[in-house]
């Protein structure tokens, strides 16, 4: 079918951010880095903004009990196409993860507003999407969708519990300990697409030079800590060799090494491979040096007792990653043994990728691109997004949502930093992208 597309001028975003590059700042300069955390004033400043915004444009503001702004279009369609993302940021972060995709929304939906459609429009702001402040990632998100833990409120930020936090801001935890979502089934059931763009927080799209990114998926992650126990023995007196030694840092080299060849091995079958894998820490958490001082018996003079590691893979596939996890954990068996030291495994956390996101919505954005001329490729998404929990979740007829994201380039593929910058031409360019792809209800579902 024929697009018809909705351009959005870099002027009409630079207006917005003139105003929010003051909200959350960290010095006189927006280059000072910006600190809006889970459930603040900061975070609740820039919500205000966009409520006051909404109701100026002639939209509709609703606040839900998690403290999640929701703003729509006036009309009462069966079906609705809407938007969302953050706009809280990491300890000195940027001004962009999060908070372009809202900027980008709002403007969309502000514009396509003035025309007549045969579907309603929405934008929702969620709140705490980073963990940095509670430990816990789309805070908000997952509370509307009735997934959040009764124990996650007891987490502290600042002093405070998520409970407390989330009262001071207007937000009612005691709905959100029963479990039960914000949004209803039936506001579910009417979603024919949800989108989200955000800043690719990678450098893929800059070093391609390419204008937009079409995501085919969300990686999630795993996380485990792998400790190996070993024996203290005096380093002079006790000989070399497996016999003699139980070295619990010489096992762990050798497995940081034969855990790279694993991925290797799979990367050379598959180039393209939608794996990563990262070993954060080795010996080095302070938090778990507190809490288990073993650590500290290890000394120069003393064959290693006690040695650990972070162990992190992250995919849009969740039974690739489970695959090669088992794999991994053999070799960590296999070398652990060879050196005579046991180990444990403590998972921190394990969680749900979308290995494709919906494929019709890609390809539309693939014409749209062509249709307005914007450079595009498609990636994955490294990082994860409230979008990926919109993707997880079924509607009465057991279909999931439509879900898509857009990424746009950020200079240097910074991002959590102050060094975090998308120009508000780049941004434009996204929000033109997202404007079509909700201004045509057909040819989305
Ligand atoms: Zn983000």
């Amino acid at each position: 079918m024929t697009i018809v597309s909705t351009t959005i001028t870099p002027q009409e975003i630079e207006a917005h951010y003139s105003v929010l590059n003051r909200i959350g700042v960290l010095g006189d300069h927006p280059n000072a880095g910006f600190t809006r955390a889970a459930y603040s004033d900061e975070e609740s400043a820039v919500m205000h903004y966009f409520a006051v915004q909404a109701e100026q444009n002639g939209l509709i503001t609703r606040w839900d009990a998690a403290g999640n702004l929701f703003i729509e279009t006036t009309d009462r369609h069966e079906q609705w196409i809407e938007c969302g993302s953050h706009v809280d940021t990491v300890p000195a972060g940027g001004n962009f993860d999060g908070l372009a995709g809202i900027v980008a929304g709002f403007v969309a939906i502000a514009t396509l507003n003035q025309k007549t459609r045969s579907h309603g429009l929405r934008l929702r702001i969620w709140r705490g999407e980073e963990s940095a402040s509670f430990g816990i990632t789309s805070i908000g998100a997952s509370a509307a969708l009735g997934k959040l833990s009764a124990d996650s409120l007891k987490k502290r930020h600042a002093g405070r519990s998520l409970a407390q936090a989330m009262r001071e801001q207007g937000a009612d935890p005691s709905l959100i300990e029963s479990g039960q979502p914000t949004i209803e089934q039936n506001e579910l059931n009417q979603i024919s697409a949800h989108l989200e763009l955000h800043i690719e927080q990678g450098i893929v799209l800059e070093k391609e030079d390419k204008e937009i990114g079409i995501v085919s998926g969300i990686r999630a992650s795993s996380r485990d800590w792998i400790t190996l126990h070993g024996a203290f023995d005096h380093s002079g007196a006790t000989p070399m060799g497996t016999t003699y030694r139980r070295d619990a840092n010489l096992a762990l080299a050798y497995i940081l090494v034969a855990l790279d060849e694993l991925f290797s091995s799979y990367q050379k079958e598959n180039p393209d491979i939608d794996l990563v894998q990262t070993i954060g820490h080795i010996n080095s958490n302070r938090e778990k040096n507190e809490h288990d001082k073993q650590l500290y018996n290890n000394a120069i003079s003393k064959v290693s007792g006690y040695a650990y590691f972070s162990f992190e893979l992250r995919s849009c596939d969740d039974i690739l990653r489970n695959r090669y996890k088992q794999k991994a954990m053999q070799i960590i068996q296999h070398i652990a043994t060879e050196y005579g030291v046991s180990f444990e495994i403590e998972t921190v956390s394990n969680s749900s990728g979308v290995k494709s996101l919906d494929q019709p919505i890609q390809r539309r954005m693939q014409s749209i691109c062509e249709s307005l001329d914007y450079s595009h490729r498609t990636l994955p998404s490294g990082a994860w997004h409230d979008a990926a929990l919109i993707a997880q979740q079924t509607r009465s007829d057991q279909t999931t949502i439509p879900t898509a994201m857009i990424f746009i380039p950020c200079l240097n593929g910074k991002s959590h930093s102050p060094e975090e910058f998308a120009s508000a031409e780049q941004i434009a360019k996204g929000a033109s992208v997202l404007a079509t792809l909700m201004q045509q209800h057909v040819g989305l579902v």
